[in-house]
């Protein structure tokens, strides 16, 4: 029994080969500058054109309210800095969470450094803000809300209907990190009131390197990247057309029959956690399931060592996480296990498992199978 099962879909996922064949001609035979004016250009401007509407309508926001950056981390740092710079004689007050990707914490702690007050609210022990703390927490000079949709680590999916109501209510702005949430769950930008969104093409089985800022046209913004007049000029260079066609298709595969692949990928996950749960040796979940995303399944597993676990799931093919991709490197316990309450044993004990819609009823039974094959070897 020798498999490839790959379970680690927050981390990156696979490119599929639909959206491959719509990037293909983009990096070979229409390869013209989108800002050129004959048709070889013009092929690529198109090209972009339909890309935006794509994104823009998978998020129920308008086109123009699009800018392609090169990935989620570039889209957090523009729309949360842009922000800032451009409003900071209203205030210079921003509430996040302590639980943020480090595209995030970074970018809001650099803006500490920069004279901005930073509020980094609390979680509960199942990963959610408390609405009141944060209504309490807004002041005269606060400008922003940035509070994650999906938690990458955890998958607890934020209040964030509420925090749109309180956010409007008085009038700061609120953006979302939606890259875990864009392709999992259905968005309706403008009824959340979300005026600023983060997404990531690679997160939905498009390519890696581009995503999209969708920035509500009412807010005043900073260019984090300045140059030519590319994307209205809020973010210049010469656009990645293949892999903003990629994205386009990409989105658009990904938030078809959102709530059928929802459920399917819930019902693997759940059928996981449940042989987990058999096997000789004390899982448990971190977080709770409710307002939880399908596809994720963080747990620890008792007095196992994940670095082991994690190289002995490698040696038989099957690809989790411990921690998030980025950290992973990092022997501190990660940020989001400590702020709902694990100590750093639990942490250097518990592993993501994050399934996609590509994954089956068979990966599940064969990771198992390994798990408890090694289980005496993992104890020691
Ligand atoms: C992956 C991820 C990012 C970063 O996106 P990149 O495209 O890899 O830069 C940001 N936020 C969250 C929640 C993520 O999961």
């Amino acid at each position: 029994m020798e498999k490839f099962v790959y379970v680690d879909n927050s981390a990156t996922t696979k490119l599929t080969k639909e959206v491959l064949n719509e990037m293909m001609p983009y990096l070979n035979e229409y390869y013209g500058n989108a800002s050129s004016n004959y048709l070889l250009g013009i092929k690529s401007r198109e090209a972009i054109q339909k890309a935006r509407n794509k994104v823009a309508n998978a998020i129920c926001v308008s086109a123009d309210e699009i800018y392609f950056t090169a990935g989620g981390s570039e889209a957090d740092n523009m729309i949360i800095k842009g922000i800032a710079m451009a409003n900071k004689d209203r205030g210079k007050h921003i509430i996040t969470t302590s639980i943020e990707h480090l595209a995030v914490l970074n970018t809001c702690m650099y803006l500490e450094k920069e004279g901005f007050d930073i509020t980094y609210l609390k979680v509960d022990k199942n990963g959610r803000i408390d609405i009141s703390e944060l209504e309490n927490s807004i002041r005269e000079d606060t400008i922003l809300i940035s509070v994650m949709f999906v938690n990458n680590e955890i998958g607890t999916i934020e209040p964030i209907e509420e925090i749109g109501k309180i956010a409007k209510k008085h009038n700061v702005y609120f953006h979302t990190d939606a890259v875990q949430a864009v392709g999992n769950i259905t968005i309706d930008a403008k009824k959340l009131n979300i005026d600023a969104l983060s997404m990531s093409a690679h997160k939905f089985h498009g390519p890696k390197g581009v995503g999209a800022a969708y920035i509500s046209e009412n807010i005043v913004f900073s260019n984090l990247i300045n140059g030519g007049h590319q994307e209205c000029g809020r973010r210049a260079g010469t656009e990645n057309v293949a892999g903003i066609v990629g994205m386009g298709k990409a989105i658009e595969i990904a938030t078809k029959n959102i709530e059928e692949k929802e459920n399917k990928i819930r019902m693997i996950r759940d059928y996981l956690y449940k042989k987990l749960l058999k096997l000789d040796c004390r899982v448990s979940v971190n977080g709770n399931f409710e307002n939880r995303v399908a596809g994720n399944l963080n747990v620890c597993f008792d007095g196992i060592d994940n670095n082991n676990m994690l190289l002995i799931l490698d040696m038989n093919g099957i690809c989790v996480s411990i921690g998030s991709a980025c950290n992973s490197n990092v022997a501190v316990p990660s940020h989001v296990l400590t702020a709902i309450g694990c100590d750093t044993k639990r942490a250097s004990s518990s592993i993501r498992f994050s399934l996609g819609d590509q994954n089956t009823l068979d990966d599940v039974e064969y990771i198992v199978y390994v798990i408890e094959k090694n289980l005496d070897i993992l104890k020691k």
